[in-house]
C-alpha cells in the first residue's frame, strides 16, 4: 500500500507549494523511494485548456496529451518523472464525473450530495494513483485553507485520515511567517489562524512548512509549535532562495524535511544522493558567461505564463555555464517601435506559442530581423507558423499570406494559408480541424540541424495546437530555400524547419520547453543558448 502526503497552504497564495512539494517529491525520489504526484485545482473548469494565461499562468501539457496546471511541469523538473492526466484533477472535473453518473442513474436513487458522493469521487482520484510499486503519493491542494472551493477536498483529507492507519497519511501545511520591517520582528500569527482554520476541519498538520525572508528562532519555532500543536523539530524555515528555484530541495533537506516526513511515514531514512542536482547547481551559482536573450510573446507581464519557456531557457543556460539575461518583449511593443529598437543588443529571440491574432505582425518581425541579422533564433508553435508565414512573405515573395488563425471568422481564403486548419486526413479546412494534443513523433532529416542537435533518428515532442503548416504550400518553401528538418511519420506533417546559412535559425511545431529538466536541458534550447553565445563571444 502507498503512503498519502497531503500539502495544503495558508495565509496567502503563490507561497510556492508546489515547488515544495516538487522538491519534496526530489528528496524522496533521491533516497529510493518511488513517488507519485497529483495536483488538486479547486475551481470548477474541467481542465485549465480553456483558460487565458493571464489569470492561470501556462497549459502544461503532458505526453497523454492532459491540459494540466503548471505545477505538474514543476513535478516533472524536480521529480523526473513524466505526469500524466491522472495526475491533476479539478473540482471540475469531479463534478462533471459525479454529475455524469447521476444522470446515467448510477447513484440508485440516492440523494446526490457533496458528502459523501463528492467526496468519494474525490478519494476516488487519490486510490487511481495506489499501485503496490508506488511507496509515498503527494497529493497537493491548490489555493489556500478557507477557500470555498477548497472545502470538499479538506473534507475527503480528514476523512481519508480515519480509513488509513495513522502512519500512513501525514499533513504538511504552508504558511507564511511575515516579517514587520517597522517593529524589526516576524509575526506567527497569520501561521496560528491558518493551522486553527485547519484544525477546526479536523486535520492536524504533522509538518509546518514556513515560508520566510529571515531567519526563524528557536524562541519563535517554539512558539509556533506550541500553538500549532506540532513538534519544534517539525516547524521547517523556507527562506527565500538567493540565486535559483532548484536550491529549495538543498534546503528543505539541511532542515531535514524529508527525513521527518519518512520517520512520520514509518518509513526508512536510505542515504541521499543528490550528486547531479548540486553538480547543476554549482554550474547555475557561478556561470562563466552571460547571453542576452529575447522573448517575444503576448503573454509578457506575467512570468507565469510561459514557465515552461523561461525554465528551458535557463536549463540551457546552464548546459552552456551561462547565466541567461531574459528581456520579456510585448509583440505589439514591436508593432509599435520596430524590431531593430527593441532588439538591438539581444543574441538571440524566441518567438514562443500563443493564440490569436493579437501581436503575430510583432513576432513576425522580430523573425525577420533575426533571419536578417544572423541572430539564433527559436521558434515554438505559433513561433514556427510566424517563422513560416515571415518566410512565404518576404522570401518567397507570397506577400500577402499568413495563417487561417488570423484571418476574419469567415472570410478565411485557404488559397493564402500557409498555415491551415486540417481534419484528421490532412486536408484543409475551413473551420473545426483537429486539435493535436500530447506528444506526437517526429522523423528527423540526416543533415539538419535540428538532426544534430537531437543526435537521433525518431523524437517524441508534445503539441497543443489546431493549425499546421499547409502542405500544399510545402514545395513553394523549399524552393525557397527552407529547410524541413522533421516530418510526422505517419501525416507527412511539417514538425522542423530551419535556415541552412543562419546561425541558428530553427522552429518547431511541438512544445519542446515541456520536455526540458534543469539536469538535462532540452537539444534545441540548448543549441539555441550556444549558438546565441558563440554570436555575443
Ligand atoms: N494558435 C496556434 C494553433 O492553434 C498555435 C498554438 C500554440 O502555439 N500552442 O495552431
Amino acid at each position: 500500500m502507498s503512503k498519502f502526503v497531503f500539502i495544503t497552504g495558508g495565509v496567502v497564495s503563490s507561497l510556492g507549494k508546489g515547488l515544495t512539494s516538487a522538491s519534496i517529491g526530489l528528496l524522496l525520489r533521491s533516497r529510493g523511494w518511488n513517488v507519485e504526484m497529483l495536483k488538486m485545482d479547486p475551481y470548477l473548469n474541467v481542465d485549465p485548456g480553456t483558460m487565458n494565461p493571464f489569470q492561470h499562468g501556462e497549459v502544461y501539457v503532458t505526453e497523454d496529451g492532459a491540459e494540466t496546471d503548471l505545477d505538474l511541469g514543476h513535478y516533472e523538473r524536480f521529480v523526473g518523472k513524466y505526469m500524466h492526466q491522472k495526475n491533476n484533477i479539478t473540482s471540475g472535473a469531479i463534478y462533471m464525473s459525479v454529475i455524469q453518473k447521476e444522470r446515467h442513474g448510477d447513484f440508485d436513487g440516492a440523494t446526490v450530495q457533496v458528502v459523501p458522493h463528492i467526496t468519494n469521487a474525490i478519494k476516488e482520484s487519490w486510490l487511481r494513483l495506489e499501485k503496490p510499486e508506488i511507496d509515498v503519493i503527494m497529493i497537493e491542494l491548490g489555493g489556500t485553507v478557507g477557500d470555498i472551493e477548497g472545502a470538499p477536498f479538506l473534507e475527503a483529507m480528514r476523512q481519508f485520515q480515519l480509513e488509513r492507519p495513522r502512519e500512513d497519511v501525514a499533513f504538511i501545511h504552508m504558511t507564511l511567517i511575515p516579517y514587520l520591517r517597522a517593529s524589526g520582528e516576524v509575526k506567527t500569527k497569520p501561521t496560528q489562524h491558518s493551522v486553527q482554520k485547519l484544525r477546526e476541519i479536523g486535520i492536524q498538520p504533522d509538518l509546518l512548512i514556513c515560508r520566510t525572508t529571515q531567519n526563524i528562532s528557536e524562541e519563535h519555532r517554539r512558539k509556533i509549535a506550541m500553538f500549532c500543536n506540532v513538534r519544534p523539530e517539525n516547524v521547517i524555515e523556507e527562506q527565500d532562495v538567493e540565486f535559483s528555484i532548484y536550491q529549495v530541495p538543498v534546503m528543505l533537506m539541511e532542515e531535514r524535511t524529508d527525513e521527518i516526513l519518512l520517520k512520520r511515514l514509518g518509513l526508512e531514512v536510505p542515504p541521499i544522493d543528490l550528486t547531479q542536482w548540486n553538480d547543476m547547481l554549482e554550474k547555475v551559482r557561478q556561470p562563466r558567461e552571460r547571453v542576452k536573450i529575447a522573448v517575444v510573446g503576448k503573454y509578457i507581464s506575467l512570468t507565469d505564463s510561459y514557465k515552461s519557456i523561461y525554465e528551458a531557457l535557463t536549463h540551457a543556460g546552464i548546459a552552456n555555464h551561462a547565466a541567461i539575461d531574459l528581456l520579456r518583449v510585448e509583440a505589439e511593443e514591436i508593432e509599435e517601435q520596430g524590431a531593430a529598437n527593441v532588439l538591438r543588443d539581444v543574441q538571440g529571440i524566441l518567438v514562443p506559442g500563443g493564440f490569436g491574432n493579437r501581436g503575430v505582425e510583432g513576432k513576425i518581425a522580430a523573425i525577420q530581423y533575426a533571419r536578417e541579422n544572423q541572430i539564433p533564433f527559436l521558434g515554438i508553435c505559433l513561433g514556427l507558423q510566424c517563422a513560416v508565414v515571415e518566410f512565404a512573405r518576404h522570401v518567397c515573395g507570397l506577400q500577402d499570406v499568413g495563417s487561417m488563425e488570423w484571418m476574419e471568422p469567415g472570410k478565411e481564403d485557404i488559397s493564402k494559408a500557409v498555415v491551415a486548419l486540417m481534419d484528421s486526413q490532412q486536408n484543409v479546412v475551413e473551420r473545426g480541424g483537429t486539435m493535436r494534443l500530447g506528444a506526437y513523433a517526429c522523423w528527423l532529416h540526416e543533415g539538419t540541424k535540428a538532426r544534430e542537435a537531437y543526435g537521433v533518428e525518431m523524437i517524441r515532442e508534445r503539441h497543443r495546437h489546431r493549425y499546421e503548416v499547409n502542405p500544399q504550400f510545402v514545395e513553394r518553401l523549399r524552393r525557397g530555400g527552407l529547410v524541413i528538418s522533421g516530418n510526422n511519420p505517419d501525416s507527412e506533417l511539417v514538425e522542423i524547419v530551419e535556415l541552412p546559412d543562419h546561425p541558428w535559425f530553427v522552429a518547431t511545431q511541438a512544445h519542446p520547453e515541456f520536455r526540458s529538466q534543469p539536469v538535462l536541458a532540452h537539444p534545441l534550447f540548448r543549441e539555441f543558448v550556444a549558438a546565441a553565445l558563440r554570436t555575443s563571444r
